[in-house]
């Protein structure tokens, strides 16, 4: 392998520059080539690429957002557009690609090696942290602290006005952010889509904390929960049956894919890009380079797209615990 490319593809996410940073001077330390492949596959079907050394990706470690842009392509996901991908990789030289992205971004690239027998590596790069085969996901540990500090200013005003708060969060079909920063930021009561708490289990957990002489509080709702309300739903549910409580909606959003990653999703992309360089370099492909144990590990890419990243139990209890 002498050329390796590089794209971030799909929903973007705090981290991502750092591992474009991390693949582009590990290519440079072992004296091969590099290219960025702009808007993912889009890009690749367009031949948007420019050539990348160690110096193209001065001061970007702390950036959010990736500067090799995202998108999402319809076109890869045709025979014809991965074609014009094929061809424009080999016209560059190209002879593998590193993907940093979720779950379907992994696929498209699995099945882009299954028709063209081109060595990839993925790098899991999402805020949600639902991809199995890695404990944490780029971006997930920035997103996470995001909305703890978002949770900490909502606290103060609910307080103030004796409110409960409803804070919706991001996770897509996983409560992982839900949960973690609901613990971290203490709240009363976190619903995720892997749990179904129940609504009445809910109005009583409520009631419960008045009584126990909590003035405000804060409930944190995956945006995947099934509880089988949306979050403005639930506010007019929980304001008919429990009159006493005068409800505030927060529904978090985009804020919580940017800003600049935190120091262990810095550390993290540096790891990953290492490890899916070098593992090319090692004629190895189709795998996904993750965190298990603290210890960079290699999952291949058809477990990391088929299997499901469990929620912790222990979590589940510790939350519970909190609320008493
Ligand atoms: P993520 O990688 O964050 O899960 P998407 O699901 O949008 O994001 O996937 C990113 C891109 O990967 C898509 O825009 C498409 O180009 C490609 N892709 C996704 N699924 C497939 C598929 N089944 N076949 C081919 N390409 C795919």
């Amino acid at each position: 392998i002498k050329k390796v490319g590089v794209l971030t593809s799909g929903g973007d996410s705090p981290g991502m520059n750092a591992a474009i940073r991390s693949v582009v001077r590990t290519c440079a330390y072992h004296n091969i080539e590099c290219i960025g492949i702009y808007r993912g596959y889009q890009g690749m079907i367009e031949g948007d690429f420019k050539e990348m050394g160690p110096r193209s990706v001065n001061n970007i470690v702390n950036k959010g957002g990736t500067i090799l842009k995202s998108a999402r392509s319809l076109e890869f996901k045709t025979p014809e557009g991965r074609k014009k991908a094929h061809e424009n990789l080999v016209k560059a030289g190209i002879d593998a690609f590193v993907v940093i992205g979720g779950d379907g971004s992994f696929t498209g690239g699995l099945l882009f090696n299954s028709e063209y027998n081109f060595p990839i590596m993925g790098i899991p790069g999402t805020i949600d942290n639902d991809i199995f085969g890695t404990s944490h996901t780029l971006g997930y540990d920035t997103a996470l602290n995001t909305v703890v500090d978002c949770i900490d200013k909502i606290r103060d005003t609910a307080s103030s006005h004796n409110r409960l708060f409803f804070v919706e969060v991001m996770g897509r079909d996983a409560g992982h952010i839900a949960l973690n920063a609901g613990i971290g930021a203490g709240a009363e009561e976190i619903l995720i889509p892997e749990e179904d708490l129940g609504l009445d289990r809910l109005l009583e957990s409520l009631q419960k904390s008045k009584a126990s002489g909590k003035s405000s509080s804060i409930v944190v709702i995956a945006e995947g929960d099934k509880i089988g309300k949306n979050v403005f739903e639930l506010k007019d549910y929980v304001e008919a049956n429990l009159p006493e409580y005068d409800v505030r909606v927060s529904v978090l959003g985009h804020m919580q894919r940017g800003g600049s990653p935190s120091c262990f999703d810095r550390v993290l992309a540096s790891r990953l890009g290492v490890r899916a360089v070098e593992s090319l370099l090692e004629g190895k492909s189709n795998y996904m380079v993750g965190l298990q144990n603290d210890k960079v590990t290699l999952t291949p890419l058809e477990q990391a797209i088929k299997g499901k990243s469990e929620i912790d139990r222990e979590l589940l209890r510790v939350s519970e615990i909190m609320s008493t």
